[in-house]
């Protein structure tokens, strides 16, 4: 038997939707690697999946999609994976590879896609599984708890970069400075971007001038320049005519979220024309989590971490959502010693 985590009853992070269980450790099926969980970074989607935001898709579903961990078993269809492998498991989780969407090249927008932590248990437990042909071999030479958030904060947030095009040695904005924003910002300067930073947080500022960043300021401020490219971070529909405005002719804003609130209407004059574009980002390729783990490795992106035990994810959600941190929050599975007392 293995403890994990299950949404019981999406909800308001506040009225506890979340329910810690045991349940049998999860049997790989034939292409599939069973992989004991060592780090799994907490990610806005969680919350959205435990509060509802996202229609229910597997009752009683494990969250967690960021998943650092050891191979301890291997569907008999297996092959390039021997137990001990550190992997890592991501949001997409299975796609049909067949459709137009596949055939194309952009199997992110696949419709019969699956995901980890939505469509299957995910990594809040000490045990999940992963089709092997979506698990992404990791380098050594980094902690786990430091890689765990590059695995959805980095690579959304590197696949709204290139969705923001930005052009070489631009002008970035971005609103809202979380977990996904700060490794994107990473990846931004070390390629020559200048970099604007626009978040109601203040140790998030704090952050992002220690990490480069050329200007930090208030949500709803203007940066101190035009924008040729900006993305959102924040779940929150309200800035985009605000990051719109901030655009300079022909800019482009990328929305990184999988949940926003609703936009207000759109004054075409001063927010749209000159030809500036609104454009969304859905989930991301694998060809997006590969190149971002590689660039990652090479520019040395580290993601700032706030570790909880796993028996406190409650915790960590509720914190998240309450901006009671910079960077990223991660699960630490070190179950041994940290029971809940409840249970
Ligand atoms: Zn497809
Ligand atoms: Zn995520």
């Amino acid at each position: 038997m293995m403890h994990a985590w299950e949404v019981a009853r999406p909800g308001p992070i506040e009225q506890e939707p979340l329910r810690f269980v045991e349940r049998p450790v999860p049997v790989p099926r034939a292409d599939q690697l069973l992989v004991r969980v060592r780090a799994c970074g907490v990610c806005r989607t969680d919350l959205h999946v435990a509060e509802g935001d996202l229609p229910v898709r597997l009752a009683g579903v494990t969250p967690g999609h960021e998943v650092v961990g050891e191979v301890v078993g291997t569907g008999s269809d297996v092959r390039g994976y021997v137990p001990g492998d550190r992997v890592g498991i991501a949001w997409l989780r299975r796609t049909d590879g067949t459709c137009a969407y596949c055939l194309r090249g952009a199997e992110n927008l696949c419709p019969a896609s699956e995901y980890t932590g939505w469509d299957a248990h995910g990594g809040y437990a000490e045990y999940t599984t992963v089709p092997a042909a979506f698990a992404y071999p990791l380098p050594g030479g980094v902690d786990d708890v430091t890689l765990a958030p590059l695995l959805c904060a980095g690579i959304i947030g590197y696949r709204a970069l290139r969705r923001a095009s930005l052009p070489p040695g631009g002008r970035l904005g971005l609103y809202g400075f979380g977990g996904s924003a700060h490794l994107c910002a990473q990846v931004a300067l070390a390629q020559g971007a200048r970099v604007h930073v626009m978040t109601r947080g203040e140790a998030a500022r704090r952050l992002a001038l220690e990490l480069g960043c050329d200007s930090a300021r208030g949500a709803y401020e203007p940066p101190p320049e035009p924008l040729d490219s900006a993305i959102l971070f924040a779940p929150v529909g309200d800035l985009v005519p605000v990051a719109l405005r901030a655009l300079d002719r022909g800019g482009v804003l990328s929305v990184a979220g999988i949940h926003l609130t609703d936009t207000p209407p759109l004054r075409y004059e001063t927010e749209l024309f000159y030809e500036k574009e609104l454009r969304s980002v859905t989930s991301n390729t694998r060809e997006d989590g590969r190149e971002f783990l590689a660039l990652a490795a090479r520019h040395g992106v580290r993601a700032t971490t706030h570790t909880y035990p796993l028996a406190r994810a409650r915790d960590a959600l509720r914190d998240l959502k309450a901006g009671r941190f910079d960077g990223a929050a991660v699960l630490v599975n070190d179950l041994v010693n940290d029971l809940p007392a409840r249970h």
